[in-house]
């Protein structure tokens, strides 16, 4: 799960790490109101949307060398001017794809004058078990470009979680940003204060870009993007309410308040399975017959008939599904249960696609029983391989 800039610094500034003041706005009144709340006479207006790379983004509707998504305004009316401008406007940056984001929020926070821009990450490194803190001199908005170019510019510290936070974890990473004197002494407190962050929140990934030096000898954290490790939600009921489900897929929002694993693709082979490793050997058969898939979509150990036709309605929503597969072993679940609840789900949402099953398990007899008496033009299959090659010529056959 992922959270808007303005609520991860909330999160942080909870832990005492400093950020700028800012408030977040629904509308231009908002936005308005939180500049008359901030001293002046700098004022910086952030489009909060669930990718980076605002400030270098462009809005689809305004005209060319129209201002990105992090605009600097120097009076109350220019940040009422920038907030009319960007509200309700599509924002593409190089995160979003082409079809970009629509600007829904806006954060209005203090300008900073920024004496040098840093690049700071903690994230989960699967490779070495480890969190690793990724730093660099070279923050700002031109990181991926460093990390391409010159990669020795970007130092990584890993973290034993077992160990914990060690008091030469904050130096080497304040020698790695280079930072001196009571720069320093920050570089390494605020070190320690991300790590607790990171392990108190169940982060995934936390990723300052950019922490600043202000021309004042501050340390701030002035942009981040923050993702939690949703295994780990259960623990933190609070963040929840953080979710919002305008930025995610609809059909994979959807998919999660029925408890399915979803994620959308770009073939047009609906696929309907139970257990991931199941899901993945499905996807790899259609590949494998020449075809795509459309989805990945593991309906769980306990698929019921409700699950089933939920997972149904999902992958019928996707317009591009010109067949689907099922490919469903019944071990905790029997086949003639799961076969009742397809042959339900079929007729429940007018089925108008071909439809190949391939059930294997306990009661297999039985639940093909099901399939063939139901008079619906189920396919059926005995085995992967057949089911990927059936569903693929079906699908053919039709177009
Ligand atoms: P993104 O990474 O999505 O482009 P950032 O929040 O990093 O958005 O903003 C882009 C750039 O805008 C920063 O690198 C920084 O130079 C400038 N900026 C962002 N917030 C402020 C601020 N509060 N005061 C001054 N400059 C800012
Ligand atoms: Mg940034």
């Amino acid at each position: 799960m992922n959270v808007h800039e303005y609520q991860a610094k909330e999160l942080l500034a909870a832990q005492g790490i400093p950020v700028p003041v800012g408030y977040a706005a629904l509308s231009v009144d908002e936005a308005v109101a939180a500049a008359g709340k901030l001293p002046g006479p700098l004022y910086v207006v952030k489009a909060q949307i669930h990718a980076g790379g605002r400030g270098k983004g462009k809005f689809k509707e305004l005209p060319e060398g129209a201002k990105g998504g992090v605009r600097l305004a120097r009076s109350v009316d220019e940040v009422r001017a920038n907030a009319e401008e960007m509200f309700g406007q599509t924002l593409v940056t190089i995160q979003t794809g082409a079809e970009g984001k629509q600007v829904n929020r806006l954060y209005v926070t203090d300008g900073v004058d920024i004496a040098k821009e840093y690049y700071l990450a903690l994230l989960v490194d699967r490779g070495s078990g480890r969190i690793a803190m990724v730093a660099s001199t070279e923050g700002g908005m031109d990181i991926e470009q460093v990390a391409h170019d010159t990669p020795d510019k970007i130092t990584t510290i890993l973290i034993d979680p077992a160990q914990g936070f060690m008091p030469h974890h904050g130096r080497a990473l304040a020698y790695a940003l280079e930072l001196e004197g009571d720069l320093n002494k920050q570089g390494q407190a605020l070190a320690r204060k991300l790590y607790d962050a990171f392990i108190a929140l169940d982060c995934s990934m936390l990723e300052i870009n950019p922490l600043v030096a202000t021309e004042d000898g501050k340390l701030l954290v002035l942009d981040a993007k923050m993702s939690f490790d949703s295994n780990a939600m259960f623990r933190h009921k609070d963040l929840e309410a953080l979710r919002d489900e305008t930025e995610e897929d609809p059909m994979e929002v959807e998919a999660s308040r029925h408890d399915l694993a979803y994620v959308k693709l770009d073939g047009n082979i609906g696929c309907m399975v139970n257990g991931a490793g199941l899901a993945m050997a499905t996807m790899d058969i259609i590949k494998l017959n020449g075809a795509e898939p459309a989805n990945f979509l593991d309906v769980g150990g306990g698929a019921n008939k409700e699950k089933v036709t939920a997972a149904f309605k999902i992958i019928l929503s996707d317009p591009s599904v010109k067949g689907i597969l099922v490919n469903i072993f019944g071990g905790i679940m029997r086949c003639d249960i799961i076969a009742d609840g397809i042959v339900a789900a079929a007729r429940e949402v007018d089925l108008k696609v071909p439809l190949v099953v391939r059930l294997e398990g306990t009661n297999v007899e039985e639940g093909k029983a099901i399939l063939a008496q139901s008079g619906l033009p189920i396919v059926a299959a005995n085995d992967l391989g057949d089911a990927a090659r059936k569903i693929v010529a079906q699908v053919r056959e039709a177009a």
